[in-house]
């Protein structure tokens, strides 16, 4: 057999195209029962809108989420009262549900109010440039570097004990950086830039490593994807640098609602998943909670990197095609989109149908007018009157032992 030197190259000498992606090495960081990282699949999160001193819309509300697939979820506590409610919060989901991986959002000098809620929830999530509030002077032009130090100690002095109480507990923090909510003096040497960012993680990484603390999620919003996608890249190239491998957690902030909003996250997050950057994702839309589920795992299905549902492959349709393609993918669809795992290919003609059926396990092919072919992989099966299309598909999958009753 002969052997090729370069495994990349083919017989002929052409690149052969490696059609996987290649996810970023991370360490596995635990929140509760789900890790984010370490190569494990992907994590999908969102966050509920309810008051948490509302415990039972709180509970019905990170249920509800819980149920639809929603992996963690982040709750927002704006004082201490929210914190403490948060105790509440989680043990009457362990009483009436099951635990759920709980993050909480803690703002502008959190301090004790993070103290207080690493008690009761998995994982906090801070954000730097809002931890320690340095109100904006409005005279000031530029930060020495005396200066510069000075507030670092104070940042310092106020996440050690947080970064303990989490390090000691085995819990996690997420250390997110708003590209709308850079601290002051980030902005004056670096600009509001991804550098800004970057840096503004890394300030903060470096304490918690300094505490042997390194159960680290970052993650580098931005309303602009172009800001956003520029900043993990270069996130990754300095972490990379540094020897870090700590997991990302990927969003576009503020994207809006509607086909927009869904059109302008999967172009930043796609993006970078694609590049194999990313351990966990938040769509955030200007919907309901429960919105952002399905549009994270479209996301990680178009690119292989799970598999919640049907893959269909279907055709655009033409001149050739030989019945209403819409309404039979529809009809195809609603029987069997509860078969998780499986490719379904409708293709409207057999001229370019079977051919580009991309591989599906089963293929509902227009054969002639009134007529359709059933196809197992690229092998035609049987011809079918049209009326009895779906049908016959069911009992083909039902013939291979693959069909599940919905
Ligand atoms: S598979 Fe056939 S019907 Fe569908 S777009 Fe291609 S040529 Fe047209």
């Amino acid at each position: 057999m002969q052997t090729l030197d370069n495994p990349n190259l083919t017989a002929n000498n052409s690149p052969a195209f490696d059609t996987t992606i290649h996810r970023r090495k991370t360490r596995p960081v635990q929140v509760g029962n789900v890790t984010i990282g370490g190569g494990y699949p992907v994590v999908v999160q969102s966050m509920i809108n309810e008051d948490t001193l509302d415990i039972d819309g709180s509970v019905a509300a990170i249920r509800r989420l819980h149920e639809i697939g929603c992996e963690i979820v982040r709750v927002t506590v704006p004082s201490m009262a929210h914190a403490k409610a948060l105790a509440e919060i989680k043990q009457k989901l362990a009483e009436t549900y099951q635990p759920v991986p709980l993050v909480a959002d803690v703002h502008h000098n959190g301090m004790k109010i993070a103290l207080e809620v690493a008690k009761h929830v998995d994982k906090v999530r801070i954000n730097p440039g809002l931890y320690v509030f340095e109100k904006p002077t409005g005279d000031r032009t530029e930060y020495t570097q005396a200066e510069f130090d000075e507030i670092g100690a104070k940042i310092r002095e106020t996440l050690e004990p947080l970064v303990i109480s989490l390090r000691d507990q085995g819990k996690a923090m997420r250390i997110g950086v708003n590209h709308g909510s850079l601290a002051e003096r980030m902005l004056f040497t670096y600009g509001d830039t991804p550098e800004g960012m970057v840096e503004s993680a890394l300030e903060f990484i470096k304490i918690c490593e300094s505490l042997d603390f390194y159960n680290i999620v970052i993650s580098l919003k931005a309303s602009r994807v172009p800001v956003m996608l520029a900043a993990y890249r270069l996130m990754v190239k300095r972490m990379d640098e540094l020897g870090m491998e700590y997991p990302l957690h990927l969003g576009v902030t503020e994207a809006g609602d509607g086909e927009y909003g869904r059109i302008k996250s999967t172009a930043g997050i796609g993006t970078l998943l694609a590049e194999g950057i990313g351990d966990t994702i938040r769509v955030s839309l200007t919907e309901a909670p429960e919105k952002e589920i399905p549009v994270c795992y479209s996301i990680l299905q178009a690119l292989g990197l799970r598999k919640t549902m049907v893959e269909y492959v279907a055709c655009p349709s033409c001149g050739r095609t030989l019945f209403n393609l819409e309404e039979v993918l529809h009809k195809v669809r609603e029987a069997t989109k509860h078969l998780t795992g499986l490719d379904i290919a409708v293709m409207g003609c057999i001229v370019n149908g079977p051919g580009e059926m991309a591989d599906a396990d089963y293929g509902y092919v227009g054969k002639q007018s009134g007529y359709i072919a059933l196809y197992r992989g690229r092998e035609e099966i049987k011809r079918v009157p049209e009326d009895r299309g779906v049908e016959e598909l069911i009992n083909l999958i039902k013939t291979d032992g693959r069909w599940v009753d919905p």
